[in-house]
Order: structure tokens, then C-alpha cells, then sequence
């Protein structure tokens, strides 16, 4: 089987040396030694001045929030996964989505200002598979309004905007370390807080409101990391150069193989930016012809995957009357290919080729695209 990821498990001894050390102090968590290395080794890794590390990148966002007191309407992109969408309801708060951009799929900077009114308090956006949003417009509208920016950026590991980490940018940037991302540990993720008082106000609050010396002095919640997912992040921090460079390596033999056609489109990058291979979306001419590519993948044992789907404008629990044109579209267009650094060549190979021989028929012929032999 090929799934649309595999997570990268380091050197089970390497991983054993760390459980011993738990086992030798018997402390588990609440801020241990591994979490606190792992936060040092993270700084100096992504080039950030403050990170938090949390149970999970969906806390992230919901203490983000709190954090800078988000009130009443926030404008979101639509096409994401839906912990963007989901965190915003969850602290009470209005999503108001915003279409994205049809060739980038991040949030239409040019689009937002029209959605601002007397409840807006924040702009959520996300870099979408950690292709980086329209930064500066995006900068520039809330200081106009005098609004708060989260970026989502839990696509971005190791990404670098304009030569500094990606995540340096808004008022906070919020990262997942799920076992599905690039960089992970086991469930985890983190905060990146520019403002030193923020910073200190966000380790009490993922600690239920405790300050340094013991003292309940605000509301707070238990988001704390534990030693056992910081050990496993240690690991994989150790080999990430290595995991990327594979990556690396499968992305372009994707890319060698998949160009010189036009039956599919490619997401357009900001050129300010690098990408750290997380993901390979592609976007097939219509949803007839995705969804009988995905069967014959299928057949074969191949996982890819519809991400992101739905357009979250379109949840149960969600009230717009909107239609989000391009989000809707391109999220019935899109699959994310297998990618991860123990994939074969000969896999691709076989991926691409199901792709090209599923296209060679007219999809209004058959529901079920056939493949030539
Ligand atoms: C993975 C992901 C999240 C949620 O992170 P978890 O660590 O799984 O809670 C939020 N937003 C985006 C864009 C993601 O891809």
C-alpha cells in the first residue's frame, strides 16, 4: 500500500536513550528537560525568538486567540483543514470566510478589506501546504484596521520568507507537529510570539493559569507537552535535514515526470519564499476526472488524498450563505500526492503513470476511467 504519507520513525534506539532518561527522573511532564531542549533546539533550528510547544497544533490556535483576545468576527480562508475553522467556533468566535486566490489557494489579500466592519477583531490566515500568503498586503491591512493576525502555519516547518522563518510573521504564528507533518511529535505543536509579555503570558496559560512562583493569577487550560512526545521530536529534529533532502529528491522526480501537460495544474509559488516538500497537490481539469483518478489509485493499492475537502465554508455547523467560488472548485479538484522520504521511484513512476493513461479518455464516456493497457 502507498498512503498519501508515512510518518518518519527515527532510530528506536535513539529513541530508547530518551525513555531511559524519563524513566531515571521519573518526570513525565509539566515542562520537563526534553521540552525544554526540544524548545532551545527548535529556536536555534527554525530561527525564531519565542516558541511554546503544546499538546497539539488545533491548541495552538484556539490559546492564539485567547492570547490576543479575539473577539466577535474573524477573517479565515475557507480551504484549509478544518482545525482552522473548527478552533475559531470552538472559542466562540465568528468565522468570516474570505475566497482564496485560484492559482496560490491562500486567502485573496486584494478580497479581505471588504469583509472588515465594527466586529472584525483578527485575520486567521493559512500558508497553504506552507506556500506563504500575501505577507506584506496582509500586514498592511491590519494596522490599517488595527487587527490581529494568526497564521496558521502549520505547513511551514523550516520555511523561510524573505531569508527568516516564516513563522517570525503576524502577532503569532501557530505550527502542528502531527504525525502526518514534516516535523513531528507524535500529536504536538507550537506557538511563535514576537512579544516578550505575550510569550510569558502564553506558558501561563497553557499551565492553567499558573505563573512562575505557583500563583493562579488568569484563566488558563492544560495544553502542556509531554517528555515522551518531546523525546520523539528530538529524534526526528536530529535527521530533518535528511528527511527533506529526500523529500526534495521525490518532489522533483514528481515534477520531471508530471511536466509538459496540461490536464493538471501546479499551486504557484511565492517567490519570496522557499517550500520544505511537504506536500504535492495537484488539481485535475474537473472533479469527474480527480474522482475516477483517486479509483484507479485506489485499485492499485495508492492512497492520495482529497486535501482540502471540503471548502469549510460548506461544514454543518457553519452559516454562509456565500458562495466561496475558488475554494469550492479547486477542493473538488484536488488530491495531494504520496510523498515521504521512503517512497520509491519505481512508486512514482507507477503513480504518474496511472494519472497519464486514466487521461488519455474523455471522462464524459465513462463515470469509471478505464486505463489503456
Ligand atoms: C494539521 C493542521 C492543523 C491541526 O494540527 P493538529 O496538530 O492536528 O491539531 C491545523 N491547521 C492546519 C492547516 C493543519 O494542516
Amino acid at each position: 500500500m502507498i498512503p498519501v504519507t508515512k510518518t518518519y520513525l527515527p532510530d528506536i534506539n535513539k529513541y530508547k536513550e530518551y525513555l531511559n532518561e524519563i524513566y531515571e527522573t521519573g518526570w513525565l511532564t509539566n515542562n520537563g528537560d526534553l521540552v525544554q531542549r526540544l524548545e532551545i533546539e527548535l529556536k536555534e533550528y527554525l530561527g525564531v525568538k519565542n516558541i511554546i510547544l503544546v499538546a497539539n497544533g488545533t491548541m495552538a490556535l484556539s490559546i492564539a486567540y485567547k492570547l490576543l483576545g479575539l473577539e466577535k468576527e474573524v477573517i479565515t480562508t475557507p480551504f484549509s483543514f478544518v482545525a482552522t475553522t473548527s478552533s475559531i467556533v470552538w472559542e466562540g468566535l465568528t468565522p468570516v470566510f474570505v475566497d482564496i486566490n485560484e492559482n496560490n489557494y491562500n486567502i485573496d489579500a486584494d478580497k479581505i478589506e471588504e469583509k472588515i466592519n465594527e466586529h472584525t477583531t483578527g485575520i486567521v490566515p493559512v500558508h497553504v501546504y506552507g506556500n506563504a500568503c500575501n505577507i506584506e498586503k496582509i500586514d498592511t491591512i491590519s494596522q490599517k484596521h488595527n487587527l490581529k493576525v494568526v497564521y496558521d502555519a502549520s505547513h511551514c516547518f523550516g520555511v523561510k520568507y524573505k531569508n527568516k522563518s516564516i513563522l517570525n510573521y503576524g502577532d503569532i504564528s501557530t505550527i502542528s507537529f502531527h504525525s502526518t507533518k514534516l516535523f513531528h511529535t507524535i500529536e504536538g505543536g507550537a506557538l511563535v510570539i514576537n512579544d516578550d509579555k505575550l510569550y510569558e503570558k502564553a506558558k501561563q496559560m497553557i499551565n492553567f493559569g499558573f505563573s512562575k512562583n505557583g500563583e493562579i493569577v488568569e484563566i488558563g487550560i492544560n495544553a502542556k507537552m509531554n517528555e515522551f512526545q518531546a523525546a520523539m521530536g528530538l529524534c526526528v529534529l536530529s535527521d530533518i535535514d535528511h528527511i527533506i533532502e529526500k523529500r526534495k529528491q521525490k518532489y522533483e522526480y514528481y515534477l520531471e515526470k508530471l511536466k509538459n501537460n496540461d490536464y493538471i495544474s501546479f499551486q504557484e509559488l511565492n517567490k519570496s519564499s522557499d517550500i520544505n516538500y511537504s506536500y504535492l497537490p495537484i488539481v485535475f481539469k474537473d472533479s469527474e476526472t480527480m474522482v475516477a483518478i483517486l479509483k484507479n489509485m485506489n485499485k492499485e493499492g495508492i492512497f492520495p488524498r482529497r486535501y482540502f475537502y471540503p471548502s469549510l465554508n460548506k461544514l454543518n455547523y457553519i452559516n454562509c450563505d456565500e458562495v466561496m467560488h475558488n475554494s469550492e472548485d479547486i477542493s473538488e479538484r484536488i488530491l495531494c500526492l504520496p510523498l515521504y522520504d521512503s517512497l520509491r521511484n519505481i512508486d512514482i513512476d507507477k503513480i504518474v503513470e496511472i494519472i497519464k493513461k486514466s487521461n488519455i479518455h474523455s471522462i464524459k464516456d465513462s463515470k469509471d476511467i478505464s486505463m489503456e493497457e
